[in-house]
């Protein structure tokens, strides 16, 4: 089983902050993915003008892989908490994908579920539909916590503690 994890955002521009973890998304998973031997990482090109322009030439460098992940954290109010992944709606592997990783992250960790973990993203106009439209395997775009909420972070603990979350998750799926 090939494995893509996908950085999401640009060395740019770096997604949310978390004023608890004290990171932006970016370097956040940046810090997860460097241990990580048995998956190869890619990141958007920066230079490249266009979310969406982005996404597709990222998307064309993945049509090998079996399971793509693209790396997100959550933010919003600072209640706001939960986990949630995101798969494209036709996708039946990706949404098994999606469900597997939210049960994952909560059981690992006590963060709960957001609408039972799963988010199906059906058009253009849902936020992170381009990333699990455009590569060919199936995708999930992962938020498993809120970087804005304090239990969250709390319960994430740090990089090194999502690193070991992800290699359960891809020890789960290659059984
Ligand atoms: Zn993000």
């Amino acid at each position: 089983m090939k494995i893509a994890i996908v950085i999401g955002h640009t060395e740019r521009a770096k997604g949310a902050y978390s004023p608890h973890l004290k990171m932006s998304e970016w370097d956040f998973w940046n810090k997860v993915v460097d241990g990580l031997h048995n998956v190869k990482v890619f990141r958007h090109n920066p230079k490249l003008s266009g979310y969406t322009n982005r996404i597709k030439q990222t998307a064309a460098k993945l049509k090998s892989y079996d399971l793509v992940i693209e790396t997100h954290f959550n933010a919003a109010s600072p209640e706001a908490n939960g986990c949630e992944t995101l798969y494209y709606f036709k996708s039946l592997k990706g949404r098994k994908y999606a469900s597997l990783f939210s049960e994952i992250v909560s059981a690992s960790t006590g963060i709960k579920l957001r609408n039972r973990g799963l988010k199906a993203l059906v058009n253009e106009n849902d936020r992170g539909f381009a990333a699990v439209y455009y590569p060919a395997p199936p995708t999930i775009l992962i938020e498993p916590f809120f970087g804005s909420n304090a239990r969250d972070c709390q319960k994430i603990g740090d990089a090194c503690n999502m690193q070991n979350i992800i290699l359960s998750f891809m020890a789960a799926i290659q059984k």
